[in-house]
């Protein structure tokens, strides 16, 4: 059977490597949603639970009910109370959201500050705050997402300039309002490594702790390694023939006499199909046609295959990132934490 492994000590590494940008573990929010990046959302969170971390990040309550036992704040990004619980926060992703939450309900208010996603308009913060006040909802937090962190395209700072600007204008409103003050964060990974200073009092990091984050101008970022590796078992052999073709769509012809093998891991598990006829393993080995829905050939006899063991190696194959080849991969695959 195609597995995964997790690797803990590179996943501790990553999580020392984090707590220095942060200056502080409890700084630290690890954003486990969609799976945990593939990961496994009780691996992840049972890992980081171990290595001391306290708060976590997902989409959805039903997320957050899973991990409720190991961590002692959790943020949802995008979900209402069903069962809530003293350690969840809901986020306001707009306005009119304010008024469907009930009473006493722990929120975190997201603002929009450019990327123009998701949060509330930066000058409808004082409508905020007057609905938060009457509809009796606990404000933790104000945070903002941003979207170009990992790009040097000026948007970043752009973004940072409102915020800081919104942080400013929030406390006063606060004082205003005789409202509590509240926490402010706006940090994901790439944010967190191009800064020397983690001001937000909360990071939410993502792709850096599973050792993925690609910074090309940041050095510290280099140092992250990835935590997953994904290995499929052979199912058969066959020697094939020079001149014979493999899989679906005959798509590929050998150009000479091979011994190859099929492997249990086809894009039914979430091997991005784009990768057919084209992808290397970093062990070397080729894959030969199509890559079908539990199944892909390659130039080998090993019994176990890596597949790969960085994510954004095979992504490059596929133009895409390396979030979507690990969101891709299925939950039913097996996880090992080694
Ligand atoms: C996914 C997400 C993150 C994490 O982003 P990374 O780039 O993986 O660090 C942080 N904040 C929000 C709001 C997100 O949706």
């Amino acid at each position: 059977m195609a597995y995964i492994t997790l690797d803990k000590q590179h996943f501790f590494n990553n999580l020392d490597i984090i707590a220095k940008q942060t200056k502080s573990r409890d700084k630290i929010a690890l954003v486990l949603k969609d799976n945990a990046y593939g990961h496994g959302l009780c691996e992840m969170a049972s890992l980081a639970k171990e290595y001391g971390l306290t708060k976590a990040v997902v989409q959805l309550e039903s997320e957050a009910v899973q991990i409720k036992d190991f961590f002692e704040y959790i943020l949802i990004l995008a979900d209402t109370p069903k069962s809530p619980s003293e350690k969840f926060y809901y986020t306001v992703n707009e306005l009119q959201m304010i008024e469907k939450f009930p009473q006493s309900t722990q929120i975190e208010l997201k603002v929009n500050t450019g990327m123009n996603r998701n949060g509330i308009e930066m000058d409808e913060l004082e409508d905020a705050l007057v609905m938060i006040k009457k509809c009796n909802l606990q404000l933790r937090a104000i945070f903002t997402h941003h979207g170009c962190a990992d790009e040097e395209n000026g948007f970043y700072e752009m973004q940072k300039k409102n915020f800081e600007h919104l942080k400013l204008k929030a406390e006063v409103l606060l004082r205003e309002l005789e409202m509590p003050q509240v926490v402010f964060h706006s940090s994901n990974s790439a944010a967190l490594f191009r800064e020397q200073d983690c001001d937000g009092d909360m990071a939410r990091v993502g792709i850096a702790a599973y050792g993925l984050l690609e910074l090309p101008f940041v050095t510290e970022a280099k140092k992250l390694q990835a935590v997953l590796a994904l290995y499929a078992s052979k199912l058969s052999t066959r020697k094939v023939k020079r001149g014979s073709c493999i899989g679906y769509g005959a798509s590929v012809t050998m150009q000479e006499d091979a011994l190859v093998s099929n492997y249990d891991f086809g894009y039914g598990a979430g091997f991005l199909r784009g990768c057919s006829n084209s992808y290397i393993t970093p062990e070397g080995v080729n894959l030969v046609g199509r890559i079908s829905m539990d199944n892909a050939s390659f130039v080998s006899d090993l019994d176990e295959l890596l597949i790969f063991n960085d994510a954004s190696q095979l992504a490059k194959y596929v133009e895409t990132i390396s979030y979507e080849v690990l969101t891709s991969l299925k939950p039913h695959l097996k996880r090992k934490i080694i």
